[in-house]
Protein backbone atom coordinates (compact mmCIF):
# COMPACT_ATOMS: atom_id res chain seq x y z
CA UNK A 1 0.00 0.00 0.00
CA UNK A 2 1.22 3.27 -1.22
CA UNK A 3 0.95 5.93 1.62
CA UNK A 4 0.64 9.69 0.37
CA UNK A 5 2.72 12.34 2.35
CA UNK A 6 0.87 15.18 4.06
CA UNK A 7 0.46 18.17 3.22
CA UNK A 8 1.63 17.58 -0.76
CA UNK A 9 0.99 20.91 -2.42
CA UNK A 10 2.99 22.33 0.05
CA UNK A 11 6.09 20.98 -0.57
CA UNK A 12 8.50 20.86 -3.95
CA UNK A 13 9.57 17.19 -2.83
CA UNK A 14 9.00 13.86 -0.26
CA UNK A 15 11.54 11.50 0.06
CA UNK A 16 10.62 7.86 1.34
CA UNK A 17 12.37 6.04 3.75
CA UNK A 18 11.38 2.99 5.49
CA UNK A 19 10.85 2.84 9.50
CA UNK A 20 9.87 -0.42 11.05
CA UNK A 21 9.30 -2.08 7.84
CA UNK A 22 6.89 0.78 6.83
CA UNK A 23 7.76 3.23 4.10
CA UNK A 24 7.24 7.35 5.79
CA UNK A 25 7.61 10.31 4.50
CA UNK A 26 10.19 13.33 4.83
CA UNK A 27 8.90 16.74 3.74
CA UNK A 28 11.58 18.62 2.40
CA UNK A 29 11.05 22.25 3.16
CA UNK A 30 10.67 24.00 0.21
CA UNK A 31 13.51 25.97 -1.36
CA UNK A 32 12.19 29.72 -1.38
CA UNK A 33 12.76 31.12 -4.09
CA UNK A 34 11.73 34.80 -3.86
CA UNK A 35 13.67 37.64 -4.69
CA UNK A 36 15.80 39.60 -2.77
CA UNK A 37 15.41 43.61 -3.16
CA UNK A 38 17.48 46.73 -1.80
CA UNK A 39 15.72 47.98 1.24
CA UNK A 40 16.56 51.49 -0.36
CA UNK A 41 15.70 50.97 -4.16
CA UNK A 42 14.01 48.10 -4.82
CA UNK A 43 17.05 46.42 -6.93
CA UNK A 44 17.81 42.81 -7.09
CA UNK A 45 20.19 41.43 -4.62
CA UNK A 46 22.56 39.14 -6.05
CA UNK A 47 25.57 39.04 -3.09
CA UNK A 48 25.26 36.97 0.28
CA UNK A 49 21.45 36.01 1.46
CA UNK A 50 22.28 38.47 4.77
CA UNK A 51 22.77 41.18 1.79
CA UNK A 52 20.30 44.31 2.31
CA UNK A 53 20.99 46.66 -0.12
CA UNK A 54 23.07 47.17 -3.78
CA UNK A 55 25.63 49.93 -2.85
CA UNK A 56 27.42 51.84 -0.37
CA UNK A 57 24.99 54.48 -1.53
CA UNK A 58 21.60 52.81 -0.74
CA UNK A 59 23.30 51.25 2.90
CA UNK A 60 24.28 55.36 3.74
CA UNK A 61 21.02 56.93 2.26
CA UNK A 62 18.78 54.17 4.24
CA UNK A 63 20.55 54.80 7.47
CA UNK A 64 20.71 58.36 7.46
CA UNK A 65 16.75 58.24 6.74
CA UNK A 66 16.25 55.98 9.59
CA UNK A 67 18.40 58.58 11.94
CA UNK A 68 16.63 61.47 10.59
CA UNK A 69 13.45 59.86 11.93
CA UNK A 70 14.67 59.05 14.65
CA UNK A 71 15.67 62.67 15.64
CA UNK A 72 12.49 63.83 14.12
CA UNK A 73 10.60 61.80 17.18
CA UNK A 74 12.58 62.98 19.68
CA UNK A 75 12.30 66.65 18.42
CA UNK A 76 8.68 66.19 19.02
CA UNK A 77 8.66 64.87 22.20
CA UNK A 78 11.34 67.18 23.17
CA UNK A 79 8.87 70.52 22.14
CA UNK A 80 5.97 68.96 24.09
CA UNK A 81 7.92 68.46 27.27
CA UNK A 82 9.13 72.16 26.56
CA UNK A 83 5.84 72.85 26.46
CA UNK A 84 4.36 70.95 29.31
CA UNK A 85 6.96 72.68 31.76
CA UNK A 86 6.63 76.18 30.29
CA UNK A 87 3.14 75.85 31.37
CA UNK A 88 3.40 74.47 34.86
CA UNK A 89 6.42 76.90 35.64
CA UNK A 90 3.96 79.81 34.46
CA UNK A 91 1.32 78.43 36.92
CA UNK A 92 3.92 78.14 40.00
CA UNK A 93 4.95 81.52 39.38
CA UNK A 94 1.61 82.67 39.18
CA UNK A 95 1.30 81.03 42.64
CA UNK A 96 -1.37 79.03 41.13
CA UNK A 97 -0.13 75.43 42.60
CA UNK A 98 -3.79 73.30 42.19
CA UNK A 99 -5.41 74.18 38.99
CA UNK A 100 -8.03 72.13 37.16
CA UNK A 101 -7.05 69.63 34.83
CA UNK A 102 -9.55 71.28 32.11
CA UNK A 103 -7.41 74.45 31.99
CA UNK A 104 -4.31 72.47 31.79
CA UNK A 105 -5.93 70.46 29.27
CA UNK A 106 -7.08 74.52 27.88
CA UNK A 107 -3.44 75.37 27.36
CA UNK A 108 -2.32 72.76 25.84
CA UNK A 109 -0.81 70.55 28.31
CA UNK A 110 -0.23 67.25 27.07
CA UNK A 111 -0.62 64.55 29.84
CA UNK A 112 0.65 61.83 27.55
CA UNK A 113 4.20 62.68 27.97
CA UNK A 114 6.51 63.65 30.66
CA UNK A 115 10.00 62.46 31.91
CA UNK A 116 9.46 60.25 35.31
CA UNK A 117 6.33 58.72 36.93
CA UNK A 118 6.03 57.27 40.23
CA UNK A 119 3.26 55.97 42.50
CA UNK A 120 2.74 57.81 45.48
CA UNK A 121 0.01 57.21 47.85
CA UNK A 122 -2.26 53.98 47.39
CA UNK A 123 -4.28 55.10 43.86
CA UNK A 124 -2.09 58.48 43.96
CA UNK A 125 0.49 58.47 40.77
CA UNK A 126 3.07 61.49 40.85
CA UNK A 127 4.56 62.89 37.33
CA UNK A 128 7.60 64.67 36.75
CA UNK A 129 7.97 67.31 33.86
CA UNK A 130 11.74 67.74 34.92
CA UNK A 131 12.00 69.53 37.90
CA UNK A 132 8.38 70.05 38.06
CA UNK A 133 6.06 67.51 39.64
CA UNK A 134 1.89 66.99 39.73
CA UNK A 135 -0.25 64.63 40.72
CA UNK A 136 -4.00 64.76 39.39
CA UNK A 137 -6.16 64.53 42.29
CA UNK A 138 -9.75 62.31 41.54
CA UNK A 139 -11.56 65.88 41.79
CA UNK A 140 -9.64 66.77 38.74
CA UNK A 141 -7.18 69.36 39.94
CA UNK A 142 -3.63 69.17 39.18
CA UNK A 143 -1.49 69.62 42.21
CA UNK A 144 1.97 71.01 41.13
CA UNK A 145 5.10 71.49 43.15
CA UNK A 146 8.83 71.88 42.24
CA UNK A 147 10.80 68.82 43.21
CA UNK A 148 13.38 71.25 45.40
CA UNK A 149 10.57 72.01 47.67
CA UNK A 150 8.10 69.26 47.33
CA UNK A 151 5.56 68.98 49.73
CA UNK A 152 4.84 65.76 51.35
CA UNK A 153 1.19 66.06 51.77
CA UNK A 154 1.01 65.40 47.89
CA UNK A 155 2.64 62.53 48.31
ZN1 LIG B 1 19.80 50.07 -3.79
Amino acid sequence: MKMRPLFRESVNRTSEFLFAGRPIYLCLKKKTTMERLCLRCGAPLHGRTDQKFCCDDCRTDHHNQLRRERERRLRVVNRILASNWRILNAQLRAGHDTVPVAELAGLHFNFEIYTNTRRGLPGRRIFWCYNCAYRISRSGMVHIWEESCRNNAYL
